[in-house]
């Protein structure tokens, strides 16, 4: 999977475009609006979509 244009934060559903992205996977992400550091509470967007989309 390419590297995401941002990453969706789960805790307050805004986007980050704060993140590390290293072989195919987040390794870490920051969320500016809730501070969220935690990187399994970020999805991409195709992954949120899916989420949501169900
Ligand atoms: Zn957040």
């Amino acid at each position: 999977m390419a590297r995401p244009e941002y990453l969706i934060c789960l805790n307050c559903e805004s986007p980050t475009y704060i993140f590390e992205w290293k072989d195919d996977d987040v390794i870490e992400a920051y969320c500016e609006i809730c501070t969220s550091e935690e990187v399994d509470q970020f999805l991409t967007p195709d992954d949120f979509d899916a989420l949501i989309g169900s």
